[in-house]
């Protein structure tokens, strides 16, 4: 069972109190670093100044591991961009290959029903009226887009 030790801060002479199973601790005063040898009243003084750059070196290590974390992150950043802007990229000129094919079969229907193509008089009024729809598809899908995109 652990049991009270009173000690005098090497540093300040502020009389402390601690629990025997710890080894060590730190002045609540001044903030002197204590070692605890042995059960006993084994009071160990440890510099301040070399306790200060203790701390330092290990907040020097963190900031370079955290400055490589973030470069990692950079280059997968850049990198899942590049990957979005081609597909995007890849994706839109599907989209006009697509958008130029049915201008081009639009024209065509609207022409042979122009030209009386169809052996029926309705059959050629459907197809002018479905190629000119089809014709201006993908305009009206164009300024649906652009008027979203403002
Ligand atoms: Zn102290």
């Amino acid at each position: 069972m652990p049991k009270l030790i009173k000690l005098n801060c090497p540093n300040c002479n502020a009389v402390l109190e601690v629990d025997s199973d710890r080894n060590q601790l730190f002045c609540s005063y001044c903030g002197q670093k204590i070692l605890l040898v042995d059960d006993e009243v084994k009071v160990v003084n440890v510099n301040i100044r070399k306790t200060v750059n203790v701390n330092k070196t290990v907040k020097n290590v963190n900031v370079d591991e955290a400055g490589v974390k973030k470069a990692e992150a950079e280059i997968r950043r850049v990198s899942f961009e590049e990957k979005k802007y081609a597909s995007e990229l890849r994706r839109k000129n599907t989209k006009i290959v697509f958008m130029i094919f049915l201008v081009i079969a639009g024209v065509l229907l609207t022409t042979s029903g122009f030209s009386g193509l169809w052996n029926d008089k309705n059959a050629n009024e459907i197809a002018m009226s479905l190629g000119m729809f089809i014709t201006l598809l993908p305009f009206l899908a164009w300024m649906i887009e652009v008027k979203r995109s403002r």
